[in-house]
């Protein structure tokens, strides 16, 4: 197949992803003399740290996305092919995608992170993840397809794993997904099921290490794991969760929680794309890469956002997953292609961390910015609804969002409860974006020279 892509005479910078880091990437380079292709597999920008309301029914699906074409509109020197791109050949510049071939002068590769199952073959096969809008939609049919099937058992221990929740992972993810369960939990699910005795249905949030919200201030953890005994949340710390069989989450040989709903929010790895050199691949599959966000061991070939594993004086464990990191490599990095298209040496990438926040349910947030500056509650609250709704992609969507939100907060409730295409799990197809690579040590090796600009490619 041909990718049909117009022949030029200027670099072609290839961008594989239009997640934070791609999108933001691919705007700055608008004006540059380059052409810019974009490819993702999805036809949609997903602003994922919103994701867990469209799973538990406060927002649309269509409302924390936004499609690439109408983001790009305008852009001449772009160009958008949905493709999921399945092999690099660094030796030609070529990459291979279902819908053919790409070769490319400049490849930036934001591919973003999956969800690491830590090779736990009965989780991964049982448990339900987060990372993209039909994950999300699946977890909000399959949690309202539980309740339903509650409601027809009339063995009690087949009802209570029915009702139980349990989340695994006591990051941002999984304090917002248990928050926004418990808050359902209370003023949603007594309308709708009244016939269930939901003193009954209890949520766990299971985390491995010794505090909720891991990363961040001891303050906002210890708020956190408050907001969590208030609304009823089971916190159990430094408790893993090994294995999941017929309806039951071990947290050792013998011990479990009786439970049909298990949510997988534990880690993510990198969403590595097979064919550069191993020694460029962390264990956790991101990728090597220097202060300019260049590959280990190449020459043309960088990465952004989560994929991208760079280590700072401040941060010898690498740079957070996260949206700004994202985002700031990705306005780096068009500057440094243009130096470099100048003839220019590319300078190093220097992270400004603005602080981070967790939202836990109505008028509960927890806020941590530089300077030690810590606070939470109702005003916590409303920076987080605040920012997010400033970052969400598309006015519609803002709008959309921000009347969902209002519909909630006055009404206690979530209107989106709907199960419109059920959850089968036999339906789950092999996720595209699976990883073929071997987990590998990282050898780190950073250039020492600015990459070559190279001749321009056709086709
Ligand atoms: C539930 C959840 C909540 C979060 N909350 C927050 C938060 O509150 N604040 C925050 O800062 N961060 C948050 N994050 C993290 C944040 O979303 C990521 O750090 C950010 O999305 C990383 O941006 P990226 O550009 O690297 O990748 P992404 O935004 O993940 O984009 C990757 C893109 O690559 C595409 N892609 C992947 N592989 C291929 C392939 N082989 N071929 C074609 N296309 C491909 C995908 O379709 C996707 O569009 C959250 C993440 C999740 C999952």
């Amino acid at each position: 197949m041909d990718t049909n892509l117009p022949v030029t005479d200027k670099p072609r910078v290839v961008i594989v992803g239009c997640g934070f880091g791609g999108l933001r990437l691919a705007q700055a380079l608008r004006k540059a003399p380059v052409q810019v292709v974009v490819v993702d597999r999805n036809n949609y920008h997903n602003f994922q740290p919103l994701l867990y309301q469209v799973a538990t029914g406060a927002l649309e699906a269509d409302s924390i996305a936004y499609p690439i074409r109408k983001i790009f509109a305008g852009q001449a020197n772009l160009f958008y092919r949905m493709a999921d791109v399945e092999r690099i050949d660094p030796a030609t510049n070529t990459l291979t995608t279902n819908v053919g071939d790409i070769r490319y002068n400049h490849l930036v590769l934001a591919t973003g992170s999956l969800t690491n199952f830590f090779g736990l073959e009965s989780i991964e096969r049982n448990a339900m993840q987060i990372k993209s809008i039909p994950n999300a939609l699946n977890l909000r049919s399959f949690i309202f397809q539980n309740f339903e099937k509650a409601l027809l058992t009339s063995d009690p221990a087949e009802r209570q794993a029915l009702l139980n929740i349990v989340v695994v992972g006591g990051g941002p993810t999984g304090v917002e997904i248990s928050g926004s369960l418990a808050e359902m939990r209370r003023h949603v699910l007594p309308k709708d099921y009244p016939e269930l005795d939901l003193q009954t249905m209890q949520i766990f949030l299971v985390e491995a290490g010794p505090a909720l919200l891991g990363p961040m201030s001891p303050a906002s953890q210890t708020d956190a794991k408050r907001y969590m005994d208030e609304l009823g949340v089971q916190v159990r710390l430094n408790t893993a969760i090994k294995g999941y069989e017929q309806g039951r989450a071990y947290y050792s040989d013998s011990e479990f929680i009786p439970t049909a709903n298990l949510v997988w929010a534990a880690g993510v790895n990198g969403a590595e794309v097979p064919g550069l050199p191993t020694t460029a691949v962390t264990r956790n599959k991101r990728l090597t890469v220097n202060q300019w966000n260049l590959v280990a061991g190449q020459t043309n070939v960088f990465a952004i956002g989560d994929l991208a594993h760079m280590v700072t004086d401040d941060m010898p464990q690498g740079l957070p997953m996260l949206a700004p990191v994202a985002q700031q490599q990705a306005d780096h990095l068009a500057a440094n292609l243009l130096r470099l298209l100048r003839g220019e040496s590319p300078r190093d990438f220097v992270y400004n961390n603005k602080g981070s926040m967790a939202i836990v349910s109505r008028n509960k947030a927890v806020v941590d910015l530089p300077g030690n500056i810590h606070f939470r509650g109702f005003f916590g609250w409303l920076t987080w609804l605040f920012v997010h709704l400033l970052t969400l992609v598309g006015f519609r969507n803002k709008v959309v969002a921000l009347v969902d939100w209002a519909f909630s907060y006055f009404n206690s409730d979530q209107a989106l409860r709907l199960i419109i295409r059920p959850f089968r799990r036999e339906d789950i197809q092999e996720d595209p974006g699976k990883q073929h690579a071997e987990h590998l040590t990282a050898t780190p090796e950073y250039m020492a020279t600015p990459p070559a600009i190279q001749t321009p490619v056709n086709g």
